[in-house]
């Protein structure tokens, strides 16, 4: 199979959608691998590293369209690459299409059969393609939260770890999944005193389980999360409840509970936040003050260390793109129910119900 990879070109994307070792692989596989010329550099890679693995490098994105059997990437295509998806063709990558009528429109016309990253599943009901990115964001969490504690940065000024003589940071992590799990790691990690608020008991047990004394745990009735983030100088948001809007844990005017310049790091913001006072942000302009609490809420937190964010993205996608090169996707989807639930567009037909089910369109 003939295996392309385009540049991205969603603004502020760095990610790439193969690195050059997964290039590698493919060709010991057997299938030939052409790559846009530049798509690696916002990752680290440059055109030699995918020539080196055995790579042809492509100068423009239309030539990868035209002549590749699997385009892999990172972000949904954006409307100039849907017009250059063909019939047959197939798609990998991040889709999210249940928001976006536009852009499932344009893969219907096109004919291309389409498996999104986030639908594809495991034997523990996980989704394995966008573990990488929260495990990113959660370790990334205590990072932004603590340079947004600095005094300069309108904060607490309070250092995570504190010092001999001086008690340590306050961190509430309200979440205990993926995100949190990591987020409260890190943050342990530097010394802060540290709790998971989590709604799961089971999620709570496994917790207290793996990490002992490492961070406390809390059940997240709303009484035990007012107060703990009442305390806290640092809170994470990092609760998910699949397919829906994240909950509104925190009114604007619980605000004025908090310590002035305490910071908020709203990672599921991009489910809408958890925080009535959060709204998106950017790498570029991250912070904003509401009632002297700082609020970091940036949507696309992988982006900001986008190296390792391509690499572990492409560690959890290389088996699936293997077996869907090696078989082609009808047998590999066929052999593995995971990777079939990743289906989400076949020859002009949504195949995925919750996409079809938020759309109003026919499954
Ligand atoms: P997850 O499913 O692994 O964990 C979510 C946890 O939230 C679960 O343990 C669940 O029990 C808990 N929960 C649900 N409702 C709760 C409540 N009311 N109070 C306390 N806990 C509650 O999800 P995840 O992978 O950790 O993702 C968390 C969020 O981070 C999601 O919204 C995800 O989209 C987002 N995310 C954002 C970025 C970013 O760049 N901003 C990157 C990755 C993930």
């Amino acid at each position: 199979m003939l295996i392309g990879c385009p540049k991205e070109i969603k603004p502020q994307e760095f990610r790439v959608g193969l690195t050059p070792n997964a290039a590698r692989e493919a060709i010991a596989h057997g299938h030939n691998v052409i790559v846009e010329t530049n798509a690696g550099f916002g990752s680290g890679f440059s055109d030699q590293d995918y020539i080196d693995a055995g790579a042809k490098i492509e100068g423009a994105a239309s030539d990868v369209f035209a002549k590749a059997d699997m385009i892999v990437k990172v972000k949904e295509p954006q409307a100039v690459e849907r017009k250059m998806l063909r019939e047959g063709q197939l798609l990998f990558t991040y889709l999210h299409l249940a928001p976006d009528p536009d852009q499932t429109l344009d893969l219907l016309k096109s004919g291309c059969t389409a498996i999104a990253y986030e639908t594809v599943t495991d034997n523990a009901g996980g989704l394995p393609l966008l573990a990488p990115m929260s495990e990113v964001a959660g370790k990334l969490a205590p990072q932004v939260g603590a340079w947004t504690l600095q005094k300069a940065n309108g904060g607490r000024g309070v250092l995570m770890g504190g010092v001999p003589g001086v008690g340590p940071a306050r961190v509430v992590v309200i979440g205990g999944g993926v995100v949190g799990t990591h987020a409260a790691r890190v943050a342990a990690g530097m010394g802060a005193d540290v709790t998971v608020l989590d709604r799961s008991l089971a999620r709570l047990r496994y917790l207290d389980d793996v990490f002992g004394r490492t961070f406390k745990t809390s059940y997240a009735n709303a009484g035990n999360t007012i107060e703990l983030v009442a305390q806290a100088d640092m809170v994470i948001g990092a609760v998910l409840i699949p397919g829906a809007a994240a909950p509104k844990l925190i009114t604007k005017a619980q605000l004025s509970e908090m310590k002035p310049g305490a910071a908020i790091v709203d990672v599921a913001i991009d489910q809408g936040g958890c925080f009535e006072t959060s709204r998106a942000t950017t790498h570029q302009d991250p912070i904003y003050d509401v009632d002297g609490i700082m609020h970091y809420c940036v949507a696309n937190m992988p982006g900001a260390v986008a190296r390792t964010s391509t690499i572990a993205l492409g560690n959890a996608t290389l088996p699936f793109l293997l077996n869907l090169a090696d078989k082609g996707w009808k047998q590999a989807c066929a052999d593995d129910p995971n990777l079939l639930n990743g289906l989400n567009v076949h020859a002009g037909k949504l195949t995925y119900y919750a996409v079809g089910k938020a759309l109003g369109m026919d499954v």
